[in-house]
This record gives structure tokens, sequence and C-alpha cells, in this order.
């Protein structure tokens, strides 16, 4: 990422019309997006208020291999995993 990517994840981050949009739902919006340092895909587990999001890799059907561990997400960060998302969407036209 050069400067140039980074002055516009700050813009991003701090354009206030982005957060009218702020639902509940937005706040799991990354289940299946945020990857353990194992390689498996994390999911969400039940937040805590005063905590962001946690993601767990665990073990099911669709992730065999999960290490249990877990993993929170403070919210840059994931705004932040979230903008790249949405920037990888949007240039696909
Ligand atoms: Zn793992």
């Amino acid at each position: 990422m050069d400067r140039d990517d980074w002055q516009r994840v700050c813009e991003i981050l701090d354009d206030p019309s982005r957060r009218r949009s702020e639902t509940n739902q937005r706040k799991y919006m990354l289940s299946g997006l945020v990857f353990c340092h194992c390689g498996n895909r994390m999911t969400s587990t039940s937040a805590k208020r005063t905590e962001g999001p946690t993601y767990e890799c665990s073990p099911d059907k669709l992730n065999k291999d999960g290490c249990g561990g877990t993993r929170n997400v403070m919210q840059p960060r994931e705004e932040y995993i979230a903008e790249q998302v949405f920037a990888r969407l949007d240039s696909r036209g």
C-alpha cells in the first residue's frame, strides 16, 4: 500500500456519510471474510456490548481444521478490512 492509498483509506474512514448506514447487522458483515493465522475462515461469535465482534476459528463442517483460536477484531481494523473488500468489489465494475 502506498501513501496515496493510505490517504484514500483515511478519507473514506473519515467520511461522515458512511456512519449513517451503520446498523447492528453491519457488526457481523465480515463473517466469512476474516481469516485465522492458521489460514482457516473465522466465523463471528456473539459480541459483548463493550467489545468489538469476536471471530472464532471453530472446527465445523465448513472449517474442519479450525484450530479453535479466537480473535477480537476492533472496529478500526474491521472497517479497514471492509474498505479493502469494497474497493475490490468496486474495481470489478
Ligand atoms: Zn485457526
